[in-house]
């Protein structure tokens, strides 16, 4: 086996617990980009048997594959493009976000050419200035949702990760008005929902009824620098990537290694040569990282390239090719993490596990240590 991730889905439900006890509230777990890398359907299914009730999508695509797999719980796609098919939405029961006027008169063109009303969460703005009704809000009007059913009303942070930057409480403020504007419309069954991660870790005050949570559930934190650990905030990561040695070979001191001869060796070692690269999703730039390999770790030599990556074993190493060797996993005996890699490439750990790429395969175990 050239290399996988293997999944702990043990910690993932461990986490999606942990959040739901913290949060008081619902919990949405969310599954895009392949479950943040982890694998949609198995992720899908642990998060809703450890008690999440819905499940988060951005595609449609997404959320009608987790139909197609059997998951009937309920899912929101909130990233739905116009023109898409939004038909077949409805007829699979998935929840649409709506942003716009122009959204809602589309979706509810569909709702009645199917004959069944869609469910929509109407995403409001509150100072992310992303997705999300802005100046719109005050021009909505009964005719736009004659033909849908408003079941939730949403909106995302910018700053969540900073919790004393006061742009939250004017979210949470301008949130709670928006609501309040939809339920005197009568609209009061509506699920509010507006923390991700870091804002259900952070300010319980934002729960309202439901939270979505990503990066937590899959036992990272959302920012290492100013919210502390995955440790620290009683997360288990659940991703660990490994792969094994294609090969080792003994150097002299001074030898130039990889394109561009970027680094030499410093003395004389052995080096191991890693079968994963750039279009594995090691990032290019990675420098302070490596593997965890016979107890030690090896640090990274020479540019990373598209499929394999050199580390430096030391001269004292044992090792052989076909060892395994660890690149990232939760750190307990010493390995790198998905955070050294993310610090050491100028990212955040959301996009080091995301772009692990097709060409690992996952592998489900409860006990990955
Ligand atoms: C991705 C996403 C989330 C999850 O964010 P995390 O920081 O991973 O918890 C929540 N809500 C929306 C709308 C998202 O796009």
């Amino acid at each position: 086996m050239r290399a996988e991730a293997i999944i702990d889905l043990d910690a993932i439900k461990f986490n999606v617990q942990h959040l739901k006890k913290k949060a008081g509230t619902d919990v949405l777990a969310v599954v895009k980009a392949d479950a943040y890398g982890h694998g949609l359907i198995p992720v899908a299914k642990a998060a809703l048997s450890a008690g999440a009730s819905y499940l988060g999508v951005a595609l449609l695509e997404e959320a009608i594959t987790l139909r197609e797999n059997g998951i009937t719980a309920p899912i929101l796609a909130w990233l739905v493009q116009p023109g898409s098919d939004f038909e077949s939405a409805i007829t699979l029961d998935i929840d649409l976000a709506a942003a716009s006027i122009k959204a809602l008169l589309e979706i509810g063109a569909a709702s009645k050419k199917v004959g069944k009303r869609a469910r929509v969460h109407l995403e409001v703005d509150t100072g992310m200035t992303r997705g999300g009704f802005l100046s719109e809000w005050n021009q909505l009007d009964a005719h736009h949702v004659a033909d849908v059913d408003i079941v939730g009303i949403y909106s995302h942070f910018a700053r969540a990760d900073e919790p004393e930057e006061k742009q939250n409480q004017e979210q949470l403020a301008r949130f709670t008005k928006m609501s309040e504007t939809l339920a005197s419309f009568g609209f009061s069954q509506v699920t509010r929902h507006l923390s991700n991660s870091a804002a259900t870790l952070t300010n319980s005050a934002a729960a309202f009824d439901m939270v979505r949570i990503g990066i937590a559930m899959y036992g990272l934190s959302p920012d290492v620098t100013t919210l502390g650990s995955s440790q620290s905030l009683g997360l288990r990561p659940a991703m660990q990537l490994r792969s094994s040695l294609y090969l080792v070979k003994d150097v002299p001191a001074n030898t130039p290694v990889g394109y561009g001869a970027t680094e030499f060796t410093k003395s004389d070692t052995r080096l191991g040569v890693v079968t994963l690269g750039y279009a594995d999703g090691i990032p290019r730039v990675a420098r302070a990282a490596g593997v965890w390999c016979a107890g030690k770790r090896a640090p990274i030599i020479g540019r990373v390239s598209m499929d394999q990556f050199v580390v430096d074993l030391g001269s004292d190493s044992k090792a052989q090719s076909g060892d395994w060797v660890t690149v990232f996993g939760n750190g307990s005996h010493g390995e790198f993490t998905a955070d050294d890699w993310a610090a050491t490439s100028s990212t955040i750990n959301y996009e080091i596990v995301t772009r692990i790429g097709p060409r690992v395969p996952r592998i489900y175990s409860a006990h990955v240590y």
